[in-house]
């Protein structure tokens, strides 16, 4: 008796990838081609490509390729929502038994789907795609990098080292994360949270090969602060800790202060009382900073504005109802 194919659908987020897509759309169709071929997967798995606001023609290659062929699905954003809402635009759109989750630029070897599926079959729901190592990365990337695991791991936020968002989760463990209605999504620390039997895939990730990288500084470090922020309360409880140092140190410090009075006059040096001043209000600023932040999220979490917005959708199969995609 034959055991059903499972319908794989693999998402690549997109955003201004028309140098790259080509040749990734080439690698995808002949990987999946072979899948369904030695019958690993179902005949009707998908390549889903979901364009993040894109300037440039990457949705017109995606529409081409869609129009010209049923093996590829496409989704157009209404605007750039970022590379997290991407991918959960992609998943929480069309149904599946699996999915993979690949960056555009296919930098994460995509053979790892065959050894995923392996992984599947042995009864795990969640295989993570993990780098070996990063020696193609810039000193620079490697190195933040390097410290962005660190201080999150400090800050107690659980996630896998050197595994960014390239995965494969079963049909159960993403309908389970759909149950996470958090607006600041950090995918690599929420899967973790799903629980489930969960495997590794180790590869080495390969130079990009077209096109520049769409996660320069200032998105590294908005992502690192939300990963903080959305799994961590460990910079508040540094504020109180603070708070509680600077408190002692005060008493001392009005102890000595008394001890002068009677003893020795009040002639208080100017300096001193200025540093003070300076200090204290630096501290005092920081920690309502700090609090600020944390507050800032629940405002955002507060308004519950869609995760995304979908814009156009092209060959996508068995779709479900439209107000269950954009949550
Ligand atoms: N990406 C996206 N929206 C964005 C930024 C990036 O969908 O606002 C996609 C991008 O097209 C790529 C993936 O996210 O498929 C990862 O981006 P990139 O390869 O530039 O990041 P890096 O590998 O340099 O960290
Ligand atoms: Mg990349």
């Amino acid at each position: 008796m034959s055991k059903k194919l499972p319908k794989l659908v693999v998402i690549l987020p997109c955003y201004n990838e028309e140098e790259i897509l080509p040749t990734t759309i080439k690698t995808m169709k002949s990987l999946l081609s072979s899948l369904i071929k030695d019958k690993k997967i179902s005949p009707n798995s998908q390549i889903c490509m979901v364009n993040d606001g894109s300037l440039d023609t990457t949705w017109e290659i995606i529409q081409k390729t869609c129009k010209k062929d049923k093996l590829f699905a496409g989704i157009k954003l209404s605007r750039n929502f970022g590379h997290q809402s991407t991918i959960i635009a992609g998943m929480y759109s069309i149904e599946a038994d699996l999915y993979v989750t690949i960056d555009a630029d296919l930098q994460d070897n995509p053979d790892c789907i065959t050894e995923m599926l392996n992984e599947i079959n042995n009864g795990a729901d969640i295989v993570y795609g993990i780098r070996k190592s990063r020696k193609t990365d810039s000193f620079f990337k490697r190195g933040t990098a390097h410290l962005y695991y660190k201080l999150l791991k400090l800050f107690g936020v659980n996630i896998l080292y050197n595994h960014a968002d390239y995965r494969m989760m079963s049909k159960r463990a993403v309908e389970t994360l759909k149950q996470f209605p958090e607006r600041n999504l950090f995918l690599r620390a929420t899967v973790p949270l799903l629980g489930f039997k969960t495997a590794n895939v180790y590869y080495d990730r390969t130079p990009r090969t077209a096109g520049e990288t769409k996660y320069p500084l200032n998105k590294m470090l908005a992502l690192a602060w939300n990963g903080v922020s959305s799994f961590s309360i460990v910079p508040l409880r540094i504020v109180t800790f603070l708070g509680i140092f600077i408190c002692f140190l005060s008493v001392l410090f009005l102890i000595y202060l008394y001890y002068r009075w009677s003893y020795r006059g009040t002639v208080v040096g100017w300096a001193s009382l200025v540093t003070i001043i300076t200090i204290f209000s630096g501290v005092q600023l920081l920690s309502l900073g700090i609090i600020g932040e944390y507050i800032a999220k629940i405002f955002v979490e507060a308004k519950k504005r869609p995760l995304f917005i979908v814009d156009e959708k092209i060959n996508i199969q068995r779709d479900k109802n439209d107000e269950s995609n954009s949550i």
